[in-house]
């Protein structure tokens, strides 16, 4: 293998591995529909940020195009990024990841 295609290789898999990292192909809690580009969002983010301004918490309300169920997102900065099951019959929220 030629030094460009070792690069190549590495910077594959960098973005491979930060996609997976950002959740990019995260599972619909729902129908279990892969892609982070399958949902649509409902209204704005709700941030929560520390005293520096830097966000630290930011949900989102998603709806999946596949199943239109309602789902929510949940990224922190200690955690990572989540998607959250909106229960349609108790409207309760329930953890999946
Ligand atoms: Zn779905």
């Amino acid at each position: 293998m030629t030094t460009a295609g070792i690069i190549i290789a590495a910077i594959l898999c960098y973005v491979l591995y930060s996609a997976l990292k950002n959740g990019v192909f995260m599972r619909c809690p729902h129908c279990g529909k892969i892609g982070s580009w399958r949902y649509d969002k409902i209204g704005e983010s709700e941030d929560e940020k520390d005293e520096d301004d830097v966000i630290i918490k930011s949900t989102q309300q998603l709806r999946c195009r596949s199943c239109q169920k309602k789902v929510t997102e949940i990224w922190s900065d200690f955690d990572g990024r989540k998607f959250l099951k909106n229960d349609e019959n108790t409207d309760l929220l329930k953890a999946t990841a």
